[in-house]
């Protein structure tokens, strides 16, 4: 059995009043399609990465009224100090935030995040015990030039890395979002069999590492221009255990669409 988490990434829109305004009609929308669903029904993790000013206790609350709880963007691997703009896990930890994003390829692409530096990141976040989603995926110059397995190899082994052949133990939940750089804002969704051929590649590579087991109870998360039209499909298939969803989760009708998937 693995977790399904279902996610959304509102990477830099929205401030905390329309975030709250945002927790209030997706509450509406999903008590419209579910009547007074009761926390136990609701299976997955659901978990939105608003920006940081939209993380404080309020917005946490409305939040939590439709069963979703907030992540971080992004963590240092420092408890604090130097470091301008970024985020302390320990920090983001007292104010009530237990997930973490680590490794969007927008952070790879546009802020210089590395192999090394994101895995320092998921060492801190394994540390403090907070849940992660870590993104992996290839540009499209690279799965044209037929490299996607090779970089998916190597952005997996820094992941593995840190794990040091086991999956941490507890309640927190690590989780690995396969998203193709190409299909990220594009509309240009991978198909359900381009995603199943690449999470069967990362669930038999960690398997390696991790064994069996391990890697069987990893959840493995698609994203790239997932909506609520195609969520289904990709959830349908047997290596795809959640979804990452950018553009479509800035919607509350879409995201509640995608969440009842
Ligand atoms: C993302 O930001 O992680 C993402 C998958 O974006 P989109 O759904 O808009 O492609």
């Amino acid at each position: 059995m693995r977790t399904r988490v279902l996610a959304g990434n509102w990477k830099m829109n929205f401030g905390p009043a329309e975030a709250l305004a945002y927790f209030t009609e997706l509450e509406k929308q999903l008590n419209a399609r579910a009547p007074s669903a009761p926390p136990s029904q609701v299976a997955a993790c659901r978990v939105i990465f608003p920006p940081a000013y939209a993380l404080g206790p309020e917005i946490q609350k409305a939040a939590a009224r439709a069963h979703v709880k907030l992540g971080a963007q992004n963590l240092h691997w420092e408890e604090k100090g130097a470091f301008t703009g970024e985020l302390s896990g320990a920090t983001l930890k007292s104010i009530g935030i237990e997930w973490v994003l680590i490794a969007h390829s927008e952070r790879r692409q546009f802020f210089g995040e590395t192999d090394e530096t994101a895995a320092k990141r998921l060492s801190r976040a394994l540390t403090l015990k907070l849940s992660v989603i870590y993104c992996v995926g290839e540009t499209l110059a690279e799965r044209e030039a037929g490299l996607t397995e090779a970089v998916l190899a190597r952005q997996l082994d820094a992941f593995l890395s840190v794990l040091r052949g086991k999956l941490p133990a507890g309640p927190a939940i690590l989780s690995l979002a396969y998203e193709p750089v190409w299909a990220i804002g594009t509309g240009k969704t991978a198909t359900p069999d381009q995603a199943q051929q690449a999470h069967a590649f990362l669930r038999k590579k960690t398997a390696v590492s991790l064994g069996a087991d391990d890697a069987g109870r990893l959840p493995l998360l698609y994203g790239g221009s997932v909506t609520a039209e195609n969520a289904a499909a990709l959830l349908a298939k047997s290596d795809i255990d959640g979804v990452l969803v950018g553009g479509a989760s800035l919607k509350p009708d879409q995201f509640a669409r995608i969440l009842e998937t």
